[in-house]
Protein backbone atom coordinates (compact mmCIF):
# COMPACT_ATOMS: atom_id res chain seq x y z
CA UNK A 1 0.00 0.00 0.00
CA UNK A 2 1.22 3.37 -0.56
CA UNK A 3 0.81 6.64 0.38
CA UNK A 4 1.03 10.07 -1.75
CA UNK A 5 0.70 13.36 -1.35
CA UNK A 6 0.07 16.16 -3.86
CA UNK A 7 -1.88 19.74 -4.59
CA UNK A 8 -4.51 18.52 -6.86
CA UNK A 9 -6.25 15.21 -6.93
CA UNK A 10 -8.51 14.89 -10.31
CA UNK A 11 -10.75 12.15 -9.75
CA UNK A 12 -12.10 10.51 -13.01
CA UNK A 13 -9.87 10.81 -16.82
CA UNK A 14 -13.11 11.90 -18.81
CA UNK A 15 -12.74 15.00 -21.27
CA UNK A 16 -13.28 16.97 -17.77
CA UNK A 17 -10.48 15.23 -15.37
CA UNK A 18 -8.08 15.01 -18.00
CA UNK A 19 -8.28 18.69 -19.05
CA UNK A 20 -8.34 19.88 -15.88
CA UNK A 21 -4.95 17.34 -14.95
CA UNK A 22 -3.35 18.93 -18.21
CA UNK A 23 -4.36 22.67 -17.18
CA UNK A 24 -3.21 22.03 -13.83
CA UNK A 25 0.24 20.53 -14.39
CA UNK A 26 0.82 23.00 -17.16
CA UNK A 27 0.62 26.01 -13.83
CA UNK A 28 3.35 24.08 -12.07
CA UNK A 29 0.27 22.35 -9.98
CA UNK A 30 1.77 18.75 -8.02
CA UNK A 31 -1.15 16.48 -9.62
CA UNK A 32 -2.46 12.86 -9.47
CA UNK A 33 -4.94 11.49 -11.41
CA UNK A 34 -7.07 8.40 -11.14
CA UNK A 35 -8.75 6.81 -13.73
CA UNK A 36 -10.99 3.74 -12.95
CA UNK A 37 -10.68 2.30 -16.75
CA UNK A 38 -9.25 4.39 -19.46
CA UNK A 39 -8.16 7.94 -19.69
CA UNK A 40 -10.47 9.59 -22.52
CA UNK A 41 -13.11 8.50 -20.46
CA UNK A 42 -16.80 7.97 -22.12
CA UNK A 43 -16.48 10.82 -25.05
CA UNK A 44 -13.02 9.29 -26.06
CA UNK A 45 -14.38 5.28 -25.09
CA UNK A 46 -17.69 5.27 -25.92
CA UNK A 47 -19.15 8.23 -26.94
CA UNK A 48 -17.75 11.04 -29.04
CA UNK A 49 -15.68 9.77 -30.85
CA UNK A 50 -16.60 6.25 -31.55
CA UNK A 51 -20.25 7.21 -32.40
CA UNK A 52 -19.09 9.06 -34.71
CA UNK A 53 -16.05 7.28 -36.50
CA UNK A 54 -19.62 4.67 -36.52
CA UNK A 55 -21.66 7.08 -38.42
CA UNK A 56 -18.63 7.97 -40.96
CA UNK A 57 -18.65 3.95 -41.99
CA UNK A 58 -22.18 3.85 -42.27
CA UNK A 59 -22.31 7.21 -44.34
CA UNK A 60 -19.62 5.49 -46.91
CA UNK A 61 -21.14 2.29 -46.86
CA UNK A 62 -24.92 4.37 -47.59
CA UNK A 63 -23.13 6.44 -50.09
CA UNK A 64 -21.77 3.52 -51.85
CA UNK A 65 -25.46 1.85 -52.26
CA UNK A 66 -26.91 4.68 -53.55
CA UNK A 67 -24.57 4.16 -57.07
CA UNK A 68 -25.50 0.67 -57.28
CA UNK A 69 -28.76 2.26 -59.17
CA UNK A 70 -29.19 4.78 -61.68
CA UNK A 71 -28.34 8.09 -60.36
CA UNK A 72 -27.56 11.70 -61.45
CA UNK A 73 -24.14 11.80 -61.07
CA UNK A 74 -22.89 9.17 -63.47
CA UNK A 75 -21.33 6.78 -61.04
CA UNK A 76 -21.97 2.79 -60.84
CA UNK A 77 -20.68 0.53 -58.53
CA UNK A 78 -21.63 -3.30 -58.07
CA UNK A 79 -22.95 -4.50 -54.62
CA UNK A 80 -20.91 -2.84 -51.88
CA UNK A 81 -20.41 -4.82 -48.83
CA UNK A 82 -19.71 -4.23 -45.09
CA UNK A 83 -17.30 -5.93 -43.33
CA UNK A 84 -18.50 -4.77 -39.39
CA UNK A 85 -15.82 -6.36 -37.23
CA UNK A 86 -13.06 -4.75 -40.14
CA UNK A 87 -14.63 -1.09 -39.34
CA UNK A 88 -14.73 -1.71 -35.54
CA UNK A 89 -11.20 -2.33 -35.30
CA UNK A 90 -10.65 0.65 -37.49
CA UNK A 91 -13.16 2.68 -34.74
CA UNK A 92 -10.87 1.28 -32.04
CA UNK A 93 -7.59 1.89 -33.71
CA UNK A 94 -8.74 5.74 -33.70
CA UNK A 95 -10.37 5.58 -30.24
CA UNK A 96 -6.64 4.23 -29.63
CA UNK A 97 -4.40 6.91 -31.31
CA UNK A 98 -6.82 10.13 -29.09
CA UNK A 99 -6.17 7.78 -25.78
CA UNK A 100 -2.91 7.48 -26.40
CA UNK A 101 -2.49 11.09 -27.54
CA UNK A 102 -3.81 11.82 -23.92
CA UNK A 103 -1.99 9.54 -21.98
CA UNK A 104 0.78 11.44 -23.46
CA UNK A 105 -0.35 14.77 -22.82
CA UNK A 106 -0.71 14.44 -19.33
CA UNK A 107 2.73 12.87 -19.41
CA UNK A 108 3.94 16.01 -20.95
CA UNK A 109 2.11 17.82 -18.15
CA UNK A 110 4.10 15.48 -15.47
CA UNK A 111 0.69 14.81 -14.00
CA UNK A 112 1.12 11.40 -12.47
CA UNK A 113 -1.93 8.69 -13.71
CA UNK A 114 -2.77 6.20 -11.14
CA UNK A 115 -5.10 3.26 -12.47
CA UNK A 116 -7.34 2.15 -9.76
CA UNK A 117 -11.10 3.29 -8.36
CA UNK A 118 -11.32 6.02 -5.85
CA UNK A 119 -13.30 6.41 -2.61
CA UNK A 120 -13.44 9.32 -0.62
CA UNK A 121 -12.52 8.51 2.87
CA UNK A 122 -12.84 12.41 4.17
CA UNK A 123 -12.59 15.61 2.61
CA UNK A 124 -9.01 15.75 1.87
CA UNK A 125 -8.19 11.68 1.88
CA UNK A 126 -9.10 9.18 -0.94
CA UNK A 127 -8.12 5.41 -0.96
CA UNK A 128 -7.53 3.64 -4.67
CA UNK A 129 -8.66 -0.14 -4.89
CA UNK A 130 -6.24 -1.13 -7.87
CA UNK A 131 -7.18 -4.01 -10.48
CA UNK A 132 -4.28 -5.83 -8.48
CA UNK A 133 -6.21 -6.23 -5.24
CA UNK A 134 -3.27 -3.73 -3.41
CA UNK A 135 -4.51 -0.02 -2.60
CA UNK A 136 -2.87 3.15 -2.22
CA UNK A 137 -3.65 6.49 -0.38
CA UNK A 138 -4.10 10.14 -1.57
CA UNK A 139 -3.63 13.45 0.59
CA UNK A 140 -4.65 16.19 -1.43
CA UNK A 141 -4.87 20.18 -1.25
CA UNK A 142 -7.97 19.97 -3.78
CA UNK A 143 -9.73 17.29 -4.98
CA UNK A 144 -11.89 17.50 -8.28
CA UNK A 145 -14.35 14.82 -8.79
CA UNK A 146 -15.11 14.33 -12.87
CA UNK A 147 -16.33 10.79 -12.60
CA UNK A 148 -19.33 11.79 -15.62
CA UNK A 149 -22.07 9.41 -16.07
CA UNK A 150 -23.75 6.36 -16.98
CA UNK A 151 -27.02 4.92 -19.08
CA UNK A 152 -29.63 5.36 -17.63
CA UNK A 153 -31.20 1.55 -17.38
CA UNK A 154 -35.12 0.76 -17.37
CA UNK A 155 -35.98 -1.86 -14.65
CA UNK A 156 -38.13 -4.07 -16.83
CA UNK A 157 -35.74 -4.11 -19.46
CA UNK A 158 -32.46 -4.67 -17.98
CA UNK A 159 -28.95 -4.70 -20.33
CA UNK A 160 -28.37 -7.65 -21.61
CA UNK A 161 -26.84 -9.91 -24.50
CA UNK A 162 -29.75 -8.14 -27.15
CA UNK A 163 -31.13 -5.21 -24.76
CA UNK A 164 -27.96 -2.95 -25.19
CA UNK A 165 -26.66 0.08 -24.36
CA UNK A 166 -24.80 2.71 -26.58
CA UNK A 167 -21.68 1.01 -25.61
CA UNK A 168 -23.01 -2.23 -26.63
CA UNK A 169 -24.27 -0.60 -30.12
CA UNK A 170 -20.88 0.57 -30.46
CA UNK A 171 -19.47 -2.74 -30.18
CA UNK A 172 -21.47 -5.33 -32.43
CA UNK A 173 -20.18 -7.98 -34.52
CA UNK A 174 -23.10 -8.03 -36.72
CA UNK A 175 -25.39 -5.47 -38.39
CA UNK A 176 -29.01 -7.05 -36.62
CA UNK A 177 -31.93 -7.51 -38.73
CA UNK A 178 -33.80 -5.61 -36.64
CA UNK A 179 -32.81 -2.69 -34.34
CA UNK A 180 -35.48 -0.96 -31.77
CA UNK A 181 -33.96 2.33 -30.49
CA UNK A 182 -36.15 3.14 -27.18
CA UNK A 183 -35.57 6.80 -26.57
CA UNK A 184 -35.46 9.51 -30.10
CA UNK A 185 -32.97 11.42 -28.15
CA UNK A 186 -29.69 12.14 -29.89
CA UNK A 187 -27.79 9.18 -28.99
CA UNK A 188 -30.48 7.06 -29.97
CA UNK A 189 -30.63 8.80 -33.35
CA UNK A 190 -27.30 9.02 -34.13
CA UNK A 191 -26.94 5.38 -34.07
CA UNK A 192 -30.11 4.66 -34.81
CA UNK A 193 -29.80 6.24 -38.35
CA UNK A 194 -26.37 5.00 -38.77
CA UNK A 195 -27.78 0.85 -38.18
CA UNK A 196 -30.75 1.90 -40.51
CA UNK A 197 -27.68 2.85 -42.77
CA UNK A 198 -25.75 -0.10 -42.35
CA UNK A 199 -29.10 -2.50 -43.42
CA UNK A 200 -30.73 -2.85 -40.26
CA UNK A 201 -34.70 -2.17 -40.08
CA UNK A 202 -35.04 0.55 -37.03
CA UNK A 203 -37.78 1.44 -35.30
CA UNK A 204 -37.54 4.24 -33.13
CA UNK A 205 -39.79 4.20 -30.11
CA UNK A 206 -40.39 7.84 -27.93
CA UNK A 207 -42.42 9.06 -25.20
CA UNK A 208 -42.53 12.53 -26.87
CA UNK A 209 -45.05 13.56 -29.34
CA UNK A 210 -41.88 13.77 -31.50
CA UNK A 211 -37.57 12.67 -31.54
CA UNK A 212 -35.34 15.24 -30.27
CA UNK A 213 -37.95 17.21 -28.32
CA UNK A 214 -34.99 19.41 -26.98
CA UNK A 215 -35.93 20.83 -30.25
CA UNK A 216 -38.21 22.78 -31.88
CA UNK A 217 -40.26 21.50 -34.72
CA UNK A 218 -38.72 23.61 -37.18
CA UNK A 219 -35.08 22.36 -36.46
CA UNK A 220 -36.04 18.64 -36.31
CA UNK A 221 -38.37 18.82 -39.30
CA UNK A 222 -35.45 17.67 -42.00
CA UNK A 223 -34.56 15.14 -39.81
CA UNK A 224 -38.13 13.63 -39.51
CA UNK A 225 -38.13 13.40 -43.31
CA UNK A 226 -34.86 12.17 -43.75
CA UNK A 227 -35.71 9.08 -41.23
CA UNK A 228 -38.90 8.37 -43.30
CA UNK A 229 -36.61 8.60 -46.29
CA UNK A 230 -34.38 5.81 -44.98
CA UNK A 231 -37.77 3.55 -44.24
CA UNK A 232 -36.98 4.25 -40.25
CA UNK A 233 -40.26 3.72 -38.45
CA UNK A 234 -40.55 6.19 -35.28
CA UNK A 235 -43.32 5.92 -33.06
CA UNK A 236 -43.94 8.84 -31.25
CA UNK A 237 -46.42 9.54 -27.95
CA UNK A 238 -45.33 5.41 -27.53
CA UNK A 239 -43.76 3.71 -24.19
CA UNK A 240 -42.34 0.95 -24.37
CA UNK A 241 -44.02 -1.30 -21.33
CA UNK A 242 -41.45 -4.85 -21.62
CA UNK A 243 -39.71 -7.26 -23.85
CA UNK A 244 -39.99 -11.08 -23.73
CA UNK A 245 -38.08 -13.15 -26.44
CA UNK A 246 -36.93 -10.79 -29.31
CA UNK A 247 -40.29 -9.00 -28.90
CA UNK A 248 -40.67 -5.54 -27.36
CA UNK A 249 -44.22 -5.06 -25.91
CA UNK A 250 -45.13 -0.79 -26.59
CA UNK A 251 -48.21 1.00 -25.51
CA UNK A 252 -48.83 3.35 -28.71
CA UNK A 253 -50.24 6.85 -28.45
CA UNK A 254 -53.45 5.42 -28.65
CA UNK A 255 -53.53 2.69 -25.92
CA UNK A 256 -52.56 0.06 -28.14
CA UNK A 257 -50.32 -2.06 -27.35
CA UNK A 258 -48.50 -3.54 -30.24
CA UNK A 259 -45.26 -5.96 -29.98
CA UNK A 260 -42.29 -5.41 -32.16
CA UNK A 261 -39.78 -7.92 -33.14
CA UNK A 262 -35.97 -7.20 -32.75
CA UNK A 263 -32.59 -8.94 -32.92
CA UNK A 264 -31.59 -5.83 -30.32
CA UNK A 265 -32.94 -3.32 -28.46
CA UNK A 266 -30.73 0.02 -27.76
CA UNK A 267 -32.18 1.31 -24.45
CA UNK A 268 -31.38 5.19 -24.86
CA UNK A 269 -33.60 6.84 -22.50
CA UNK A 270 -30.70 9.10 -21.06
CA UNK A 271 -27.87 9.29 -18.84
CA UNK A 272 -26.74 9.78 -15.03
CA UNK A 273 -24.50 10.96 -12.99
CA UNK A 274 -21.76 7.94 -12.07
CA UNK A 275 -20.46 8.66 -8.74
CA UNK A 276 -21.09 4.72 -7.42
CA UNK A 277 -17.81 3.53 -4.97
CA UNK A 278 -16.86 7.44 -4.95
CA UNK A 279 -17.08 7.20 -0.99
CA UNK A 280 -19.97 10.17 -1.36
CA UNK A 281 -21.39 9.42 1.95
CA UNK A 282 -18.05 10.16 3.63
CA UNK A 283 -18.96 13.72 2.74
CA UNK A 284 -21.26 16.49 3.39
CA UNK A 285 -21.46 17.55 -0.07
CA UNK A 286 -25.31 19.48 -1.39
CA UNK A 287 -26.95 17.90 -4.02
CA UNK A 288 -29.09 18.66 -7.09
CA UNK A 289 -31.28 15.35 -7.16
CA UNK A 290 -28.11 12.77 -7.91
CA UNK A 291 -25.89 15.91 -9.33
CA UNK A 292 -23.08 17.74 -7.18
CA UNK A 293 -24.11 21.14 -6.62
CA UNK A 294 -21.54 23.33 -7.73
CA UNK A 295 -20.68 27.50 -8.47
CA UNK A 296 -19.43 29.04 -11.06
CA UNK A 297 -15.93 28.24 -10.03
CA UNK A 298 -16.97 24.80 -9.98
CA UNK A 299 -16.60 24.67 -6.29
CA UNK A 300 -18.71 21.87 -4.46
CA UNK A 301 -20.17 23.03 -0.61
CA UNK A 302 -17.36 21.58 0.64
CA UNK A 303 -13.97 23.58 0.94
CA UNK A 304 -11.13 22.31 -1.39
CA UNK A 305 -13.61 20.05 -3.46
CA UNK A 306 -14.18 20.97 -7.44
CA UNK A 307 -16.68 19.29 -9.60
CA UNK A 308 -16.87 19.71 -13.26
CA UNK A 309 -18.88 17.52 -15.70
CA UNK A 310 -21.48 15.22 -16.69
CA UNK A 311 -21.68 14.44 -12.54
CA UNK A 312 -22.46 18.20 -12.30
CA UNK A 313 -25.57 18.42 -14.51
CA UNK A 314 -26.65 19.43 -17.67
CA UNK A 315 -25.76 20.05 -20.68
CA UNK A 316 -23.91 16.61 -20.68
CA UNK A 317 -21.62 17.44 -23.39
CA UNK A 318 -17.67 16.82 -23.58
CA UNK A 319 -17.06 20.79 -24.61
CA UNK A 320 -18.83 21.77 -21.35
CA UNK A 321 -16.92 19.20 -19.05
CA UNK A 322 -13.59 20.18 -21.08
CA UNK A 323 -13.99 24.18 -20.23
CA UNK A 324 -15.28 23.36 -16.66
CA UNK A 325 -11.93 21.42 -16.57
CA UNK A 326 -9.54 24.38 -17.83
CA UNK A 327 -11.92 27.20 -15.44
CA UNK A 328 -11.74 24.54 -12.38
CA UNK A 329 -7.26 24.34 -12.16
CA UNK A 330 -7.54 27.97 -12.96
CA UNK A 331 -9.21 28.30 -9.58
CA UNK A 332 -7.36 26.33 -7.69
CA UNK A 333 -4.12 27.27 -8.85
CA UNK A 334 -5.49 31.16 -7.75
CA UNK A 335 -6.91 32.94 -10.86
CA UNK A 336 -10.05 35.02 -10.84
CA UNK A 337 -11.80 33.03 -13.33
CA UNK A 338 -15.44 32.25 -13.44
CA UNK A 339 -18.19 30.60 -15.92
CA UNK A 340 -19.32 33.61 -17.82
CA UNK A 341 -19.90 31.61 -21.04
CA UNK A 342 -22.82 32.93 -23.36
CA UNK A 343 -23.93 29.84 -24.86
CA UNK A 344 -22.50 25.90 -24.79
CA UNK A 345 -23.73 24.60 -28.40
CA UNK A 346 -25.20 21.45 -28.97
CA UNK A 347 -25.09 18.96 -32.06
CA UNK A 348 -27.03 16.04 -32.92
CA UNK A 349 -25.09 14.56 -35.27
CA UNK A 350 -28.13 12.92 -37.16
CA UNK A 351 -28.99 13.15 -41.00
CA UNK A 352 -29.05 15.78 -41.88
CA UNK A 353 -26.86 17.12 -38.88
CA UNK A 354 -28.44 19.82 -36.09
CA UNK A 355 -26.70 22.53 -34.45
CA UNK A 356 -28.24 24.95 -31.81
CA UNK A 357 -25.93 27.99 -30.29
CA UNK A 358 -27.40 30.19 -27.88
CA UNK A 359 -31.29 30.67 -27.59
CA UNK A 360 -34.29 29.33 -29.75
CA UNK A 361 -37.13 31.50 -30.63
CA UNK A 362 -39.14 30.05 -28.46
CA UNK A 363 -36.48 30.23 -25.51
CA UNK A 364 -35.65 33.66 -26.55
CA UNK A 365 -39.54 34.83 -25.92
CA UNK A 366 -39.94 33.37 -22.80
CA UNK A 367 -36.96 34.89 -21.83
CA UNK A 368 -38.25 38.12 -21.98
CA UNK A 369 -37.03 39.28 -26.00
CA UNK A 370 -38.32 40.53 -28.41
CA UNK A 371 -37.17 39.29 -31.27
CA UNK A 372 -36.29 38.98 -35.39
CA UNK A 373 -36.31 35.67 -36.44
CA UNK A 374 -34.88 35.04 -39.82
CA UNK A 375 -34.20 31.45 -41.71
CA UNK A 376 -31.82 30.78 -45.55
CA UNK A 377 -32.61 27.64 -46.51
CA UNK A 378 -29.78 25.57 -48.65
CA UNK A 379 -32.38 24.73 -51.60
CA UNK A 380 -30.92 29.00 -52.10
CA UNK A 381 -27.09 28.09 -51.89
CA UNK A 382 -24.62 27.27 -54.70
CA UNK A 383 -22.53 25.19 -52.30
CA UNK A 384 -25.24 22.85 -51.00
CA UNK A 385 -26.74 22.28 -54.71
CA UNK A 386 -22.88 21.20 -55.87
CA UNK A 387 -22.99 18.32 -52.70
CA UNK A 388 -26.94 17.50 -53.46
CA UNK A 389 -27.35 18.40 -50.31
CA UNK A 390 -30.17 21.31 -50.19
CA UNK A 391 -32.13 20.20 -46.88
CA UNK A 392 -32.08 22.33 -44.29
CA UNK A 393 -31.53 26.14 -43.55
CA UNK A 394 -29.47 28.35 -41.18
CA UNK A 395 -31.65 30.60 -38.67
CA UNK A 396 -31.18 34.14 -36.74
CA UNK A 397 -32.72 34.74 -33.38
CA UNK A 398 -31.84 38.57 -32.42
CA UNK A 399 -32.78 41.23 -30.34
CA UNK A 400 -35.57 43.51 -32.07
CA UNK A 401 -34.25 46.51 -30.31
CA UNK A 402 -30.43 46.74 -30.35
CA UNK A 403 -29.84 43.66 -33.14
CA UNK A 404 -27.63 41.41 -30.55
CA UNK A 405 -27.98 37.95 -31.76
CA UNK A 406 -29.35 35.51 -29.29
CA UNK A 407 -28.90 32.28 -30.78
CA UNK A 408 -28.10 30.47 -34.19
CA UNK A 409 -29.50 27.58 -35.40
CA UNK A 410 -29.13 25.39 -38.16
CA UNK A 411 -30.05 21.78 -39.66
CA UNK A 412 -27.67 20.38 -42.52
CA UNK A 413 -25.79 17.63 -43.62
CA UNK A 414 -21.90 18.45 -41.99
CA UNK A 415 -23.22 21.22 -40.45
CA UNK A 416 -21.44 20.66 -37.28
CA UNK A 417 -18.33 22.16 -38.58
CA UNK A 418 -20.24 25.46 -38.32
CA UNK A 419 -20.97 25.12 -34.46
CA UNK A 420 -17.91 27.09 -33.47
CA UNK A 421 -19.03 30.19 -35.88
CA UNK A 422 -21.77 30.35 -34.63
CA UNK A 423 -20.31 30.27 -30.57
CA UNK A 424 -17.61 32.87 -31.57
CA UNK A 425 -20.66 35.47 -32.86
CA UNK A 426 -22.81 34.81 -29.76
CA UNK A 427 -19.72 34.93 -27.16
CA UNK A 428 -18.43 37.96 -28.90
CA UNK A 429 -21.62 39.89 -29.56
CA UNK A 430 -22.38 40.23 -32.74
CA UNK A 431 -25.10 42.01 -34.19
CA UNK A 432 -26.83 41.32 -37.23
CA UNK A 433 -25.20 43.94 -38.72
CA UNK A 434 -21.60 42.45 -37.93
CA UNK A 435 -22.42 39.17 -39.58
CA UNK A 436 -24.29 40.60 -42.62
CA UNK A 437 -21.36 43.01 -43.13
CA UNK A 438 -18.40 40.05 -43.08
CA UNK A 439 -17.27 38.78 -46.37
CA UNK A 440 -18.26 34.70 -46.17
CA UNK A 441 -16.47 32.88 -49.01
CA UNK A 442 -17.70 31.56 -51.92
CA UNK A 443 -19.26 29.32 -52.61
CA UNK A 444 -19.84 27.74 -49.41
CA UNK A 445 -22.89 26.71 -46.63
CA UNK A 446 -21.90 29.28 -44.45
CA UNK A 447 -23.06 32.36 -47.20
CA UNK A 448 -26.60 31.01 -45.61
CA UNK A 449 -25.78 32.16 -42.27
CA UNK A 450 -24.48 35.77 -44.18
CA UNK A 451 -27.96 35.67 -45.99
CA UNK A 452 -30.07 34.54 -42.84
CA UNK A 453 -28.74 37.84 -41.48
CA UNK A 454 -29.55 40.30 -44.49
CA UNK A 455 -33.25 38.31 -44.15
CA UNK A 456 -33.25 39.65 -40.63
CA UNK A 457 -32.19 42.97 -42.04
CA UNK A 458 -34.92 42.94 -44.72
CA UNK A 459 -32.73 42.21 -47.87
CA UNK A 460 -31.86 39.27 -48.39
CA UNK A 461 -30.01 39.15 -51.64
CA UNK A 462 -29.96 35.70 -52.95
CA UNK A 463 -34.00 34.88 -52.14
P1 LIG B 1 -16.69 10.92 -18.51
O1 LIG B 1 -16.24 11.11 -19.89
O2 LIG B 1 -17.87 10.05 -18.28
O3 LIG B 1 -15.44 10.37 -17.70
C1 LIG B 1 -15.53 10.01 -16.36
C2 LIG B 1 -14.38 9.06 -16.05
O4 LIG B 1 -14.32 8.88 -14.63
C3 LIG B 1 -14.54 7.67 -16.65
O5 LIG B 1 -13.40 7.35 -17.42
C4 LIG B 1 -14.68 6.75 -15.44
O6 LIG B 1 -14.06 5.49 -15.65
C5 LIG B 1 -13.96 7.55 -14.36
N1 LIG B 1 -14.41 7.25 -13.00
C6 LIG B 1 -15.68 7.21 -12.54
N2 LIG B 1 -15.69 6.95 -11.21
C7 LIG B 1 -14.40 6.83 -10.83
C8 LIG B 1 -13.77 6.58 -9.59
N3 LIG B 1 -14.47 6.43 -8.46
N4 LIG B 1 -12.42 6.51 -9.57
C9 LIG B 1 -11.67 6.69 -10.70
N5 LIG B 1 -12.24 6.95 -11.89
C10 LIG B 1 -13.58 7.02 -11.96
N6 LIG B 1 -20.79 14.80 -26.00
C11 LIG B 1 -20.47 15.73 -26.93
O7 LIG B 1 -20.13 16.85 -26.55
N7 LIG B 1 -20.51 15.45 -28.27
C12 LIG B 1 -20.88 14.23 -28.74
O8 LIG B 1 -20.90 14.01 -29.95
C13 LIG B 1 -21.22 13.22 -27.81
N8 LIG B 1 -21.55 12.00 -28.22
C14 LIG B 1 -21.83 11.03 -27.30
C15 LIG B 1 -22.18 9.76 -27.76
C16 LIG B 1 -22.46 8.77 -26.85
C17 LIG B 1 -22.82 7.40 -27.36
C18 LIG B 1 -22.38 9.02 -25.45
C19 LIG B 1 -22.67 7.95 -24.45
C20 LIG B 1 -22.04 10.29 -24.98
C21 LIG B 1 -21.77 11.30 -25.91
N9 LIG B 1 -21.42 12.58 -25.49
C22 LIG B 1 -21.15 13.55 -26.42
C23 LIG B 1 -21.37 12.95 -24.06
C24 LIG B 1 -19.92 12.96 -23.54
O9 LIG B 1 -19.35 11.70 -23.74
C25 LIG B 1 -19.88 13.36 -22.07
O10 LIG B 1 -20.55 14.58 -21.90
C26 LIG B 1 -18.45 13.50 -21.58
O11 LIG B 1 -17.73 12.31 -21.74
C27 LIG B 1 -18.44 13.91 -20.10
O12 LIG B 1 -17.14 14.03 -19.66
P2 LIG B 1 -16.75 13.83 -18.11
O13 LIG B 1 -15.31 14.13 -18.02
O14 LIG B 1 -17.70 14.59 -17.27
O15 LIG B 1 -17.04 12.28 -17.79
Amino acid sequence: MAAYRCKVLVIGGGPGGYVAGIRAGQLGLDTILVEAARVGGTCLNVGCIPSKALIHVAEQFEAAHRFTSDNALGISVSSPKLDLPKAMAWKDGVVGKLTGGVAGLLRKAKVRVIEGTATFKDGKTVEVAKADGESDTITAESIIIATGSESVELPFLPFSEDVISSTGALALETVPEKLCVVGGGYIGLELGIAYSKMGSAVTIVEMADRVLPLYDAELTGPVTKRLDELGITVLTGAKVTGAKGGSVEVVDASGATRHITADKVLVTVGRRPFTKGLGLENLALDMDRAFIKIDDRCRTSMRGIYAIGDVTGEPMLAHRAMAQGELVANVIAGQNDSWDKRCIPAICFTDPEIVSAGLQPEEAKKAGFETIVANFPFRANGRAMTMEREDGFIRIVARKDNHLVLGIQAVGAGISEMAAGFGLAIEMGACLEDIAGTIHSHPTRGEALQEAALKALGHALHM
